[in-house]
């Protein structure tokens, strides 16, 4: 059935979705709202988010409900708050013009209290997380007895999240249920365990469509060394202006340290992952929904909640372990007949199971190379051209300046006024890249364009010596060095080289792709109040020391002149 209407359902939700802006339904609205309403079959939908799931369930509960009957008629379980908080908002956008219904948000970390009146004052609908529903069973608050319909949405993310026994729980508490319909991004056997054990011949749907990538996702990958993995993300980000994307990460700890280093590196980003008040996760989310942020790094669960049909790319920091859930990860992009791009990160190691995602998911990978430090800055630059060339002119509010600018900019040609525009932004990327090397697996480290050829110093990567203006004098031990080096500004051990602590200065090898991180990082800090200065040494700690000594001369000379 392609249109809304001749589903069978209500003029009313007809209104509010049209409200929306949905036109036509889905390939899963398709299939599922029909069969559900005309019969009452259990029901296993393997669908990912950005399908349509949400409606594909959330109409046909609406239509189903009997606003005037005022008790709990259906529960839908989703793994997290934020899926929650946007399950009900959506169902509650679909009823916009339906009769009074009910529907309530019920989940941790908020006044249980409130949840608890908002049922008791006649909730029709609960859009839960399990934990919180059996404390509210347990409480003997709320009662499922009347529940004919109960959803589970992102059941696979549910049982990863050790819901199993709460699931169950909620399953047994709405005995008298007529219907389980199951969504579900992938089909591991504990999501077919629960159809196995509380359904009898529900219909399946979109159990070929896993095959069926979305054409209008690229999938890219790029390969480098482990420990050069935060600066490809970097390269890619800085390659891709006016990105809009979700950076995955596998563990909370990743996510935390990449969003760190990404937010002390001056981008536009944060973090989203568990250990997050929820609160902080609201406002991270609202931020990111209103593109006040530009990149938002998560870990696979935290990301589940996040509805925004716009993301430019997705990024993998290294690659999940089911193809399935790169599928679903990708799937964040390309929406609502947008073009997107999935990007991922990976080591060499990890080659072999893009070959598999490949396989099972019947798409196909292009291998691109990392872009270079010249080829950020192309792109940077054109970016800014474009950016000058869409740009709306307000002129009447600019005419009262615009005298002063014409008589500050006089002297200068057309040719001069144009450089000096795009070298606005331009030449902080050039002063950036100035030094980067290729970080390609597969191509000898060189330094990008036409600045710097230093020699790798070990193996293949290339050793940068650097004079830090603090030493023995200053109380300073390698500990000391090293567990700021590796602690706060989370560079590598293997990136660090050899430390020599001198009576009044220190020189420390990094490797060079980790250089401005540790000159900016370590420049915000204080050794006994005094700021710590970090140099490059380019002929050896005796140019350095000399040159070190010749200023002190100077500042003396200076000083006693005056
Ligand atoms: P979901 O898979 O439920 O997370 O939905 C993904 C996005 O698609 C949401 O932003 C929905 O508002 C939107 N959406 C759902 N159904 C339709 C439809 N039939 N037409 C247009 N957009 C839709």
């Amino acid at each position: 059935m392609t249109d809304f209407k001749e589903m069978g359902l209500s003029e009313a939700l007809l209104q509010g979705i049209a409200a929306l802006g949905f036109e036509k339904p889905t390939p899963i609205q398709q299939q599922v709202i029909p069969a559900v309403l005309q019969s009452n079959t259990d029901l296993i939908a393997l669908a990912q988010t950005g399908t349509g799931k949400t409606a594909a369930f959330g109409l046909p509960l609406l239509q189903l409900v009997r606003p005037q009957e005022r008790h709990v008629q259906a529960v839908v379980l989703c793994p997290t708050r934020e899926l929650c908080v946007q399950v009900a908002s959506d169902m509650a956008h679909y009823a916009r013009y339906a009769d009074q219904y009910s529907i309530v948000a019920v989940y941790g970390g908020a006044s249980m209290e409130t949840q608890i009146r908002q049922i008791r004052a006649g909730a029709h609908i609960l859009v839960a997380t399990p934990g919180r529903l059996v404390d509210l069973l347990v409480r003997q608050v709320v009662a499922l007895d009347k529940v004919a319909r109960v959803v589970l949405d992102e059941a696979d993310e549910m049982l990863n999240m050790g819901f199993r026994d709460a699931v169950d729980l909620i399953l047994e508490a709405a005995e008298n249920r007529q219907t389980l319909w199951l969504f579900s991004a992938t089909m591991p056997a504990e999501v077919r365990a629960i159809a196995d054990t509380y359904m009898r011949e529900p219909l399946e749907i979109g159990i070929a469509s896993r095959q069926q990538a979305n054409a209008d996702i690229e999938h890219v990958y790029h390969i480098c060394r482990p420990e050069h993995r935060y600066a490809a993300l970097k390269r890619i980000v800085d390659a891709h202006p006016g990105i809009y994307g979700l950076i995955f990460c596998r563990t909370r700890a990743e996510t935390k340290e990449i969003a760190e280093q990404m937010i002390r590196d001056g981008y536009n980003a944060d973090a989203l992952h568990g250990d997050l008040a929820q609160s902080d996760r609201d406002r991270v989310m609202q931020r990111f929904r209103e593109r006040h942020l530009q990149l938002l790094i998560a870990t696979d669960v935290a990301a589940r909640g996040i509805d925004v049909s716009d993301l430019s790319h997705v990024i993998h920091y290294g690659l999940p372990d089911e193809p399935e859930v790169y599928i679903h990860r990708a799937g964040r992009t390309g929406r609502a007949g947008r073009k997107g791009v999935s990007i991922s990160i990976i080591t060499p190691k990890m080659e072999e199971r893009i070959r598999i995602i490949e396989r099972r998911a019947r798409i196909t990978f292009a291998r691109n190379a990392i872009p270079t430090g010249t080829e950020v800055c192309e792109r940077q630059l054109f970016y800014i051209i474009q950016n000058i060339r869409d740009q709306e002119v307000q002129r009447e509010q600019m005419a009262p300046f615009l005298p002063k600018i014409y008589e500050a900019l006089q002297d200068l040609s057309k040719e001069e006024l144009i450089e000096r525009f795009a070298s606005v932004e331009f030449n902080r990327f050039l002063a950036y890249y100035r030094d980067a090397i290729d970080i390609n697996v597969g191509s000898r480290p060189r330094a990008n364009g036409r600045l710097s050829d230093r020699t790798p110093s070990s193996g293949s990567t290339t050793q940068q010596r650097l004079f830090v203006n603090v030493g023995l004098v200053d109380g300073i031990q390698k500990k000391d060095l090293l567990s700021l080096l590796i602690h706060d500004l989370h560079v590598p051990k293997h990136a660090i080289g050899k430390i020599e602590i001198r009576r009044t200065h220190t020189l420390l090898d990094v490797e060079a792709t980790y250089r401005q991180e540790v000159q900016r990082g370590m420049s915000s800090f204080n050794v006994n109040g005094r700021r710590i200065r970090v140099n490059e040494d380019n002929g050896g700690h005796t140019v350095a020391f000399a040159r070190d000594k010749k200023k002190r001369h100077a500042n003396k000379a200076s000083a006693s002149s005056r």
